[in-house]
């Protein structure tokens, strides 16, 4: 079985969403980790999750969405997480964006409650999933700092060497369609340890100008198998004990 640790299924609508779910399967994508972005997406993907076994849901606040919010309503926020967090099976999509925020006072915002969903994960043992665009160091630097423990960084596969540092530390690192073109992708993730890798869609993004959803995960395997020179079973065995590990 494939996994696609990285979605968003609340952005679609219940025909899209029913249509991805039954092509996934028929791809061998047993399970989808749906991530949160607002607040308002967080109940969505927690509705998912209890509907359909094959989701499981990510609760969190996008970056961007962190420094649009004010104390009160992040407060508010976190009592909600708290409640909920045993129905969910991973903190995400959080993190840091310092592309689209680059005013410090932003950029420390972003900080201060990334720690807080850190300490968030750390209290009851779950995964986060990070979003660290223009960041990734800095990101890195406060996973360390703040001993997390089960972490998946998304989109993590532009720097071999950040890469690399990720998986010292135990860190996974997941990729999407990217890998299918992109050269300097591909050459990062032949040389990046198959045991700290996932696969990801971040659907419904846009791909070439066309909508990607979690069945692409199977051309994501075969050219990950092809670039590790692998076996697509053993890609997929690892897959399987990878995402073990991190959504149980
Ligand atoms: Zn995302």
């Amino acid at each position: 079985m494939f996994y696609d640790a990285h979605a968003h299924l609340d952005l679609l609508n219940t025909k899209e969403l029913k249509k991805t779910l039954s092509d996934a399967q028929a791809k061998k994508v047993s399970k989808i980790v749906s991530c949160s972005t607002s607040f308002a997406s967080n109940k969505k993907n927690l509705a998912l999750a209890k509907k359909y076994p094959s989701v499981l849901a990510g609760i969190g606040l996008y970056p961007l969405d962190i420094v649009e919010l004010n104390e009160k309503e992040l407060d508010k926020a976190f009592s909600f997480f708290e409640k909920h967090i045993s129905k969910a099976s991973a903190i995400g999509e959080i993190g840091m964006d310092f592309k689209r925020c680059t005013k410090k006072e932003e950029q420390e915002k972003q900080e201060y409650w990334f720690l807080e969903f850190l300490s968030l994960a750390n209290k009851y043992n779950k995964t986060v999933i990070i979003h660290s665009r223009f960041a990734q160091r800095q990101v890195l630097e406060l996973l360390e700092k703040e001993n997390a423990k089960k972490v998946l960084l998304h989109s993590f596969v532009d720097s071999l060497k950040l890469m690399k540092k990720a998986a010292s530390l135990g860190y996974f690192a997941s990729v999407g369609p990217v890998i299918l073109q992109n050269e300097q992708i591909q050459k990062n993730i032949a040389s990046f340890p198959l045991e700290n890798l996932l696969f990801e869609t971040d659907s419904p993004i846009k791909f070439n100008n066309e909508s990607i959803f979690s069945d692409k995960i199977a051309e994501i395997a075969s050219k990950t198998a092809e670039l590790q020179n692998n076996s697509l079973d053993q890609v997929e065995k690892i897959q399987e004990k990878n995402f073990k590990s991190l959504f149980g």
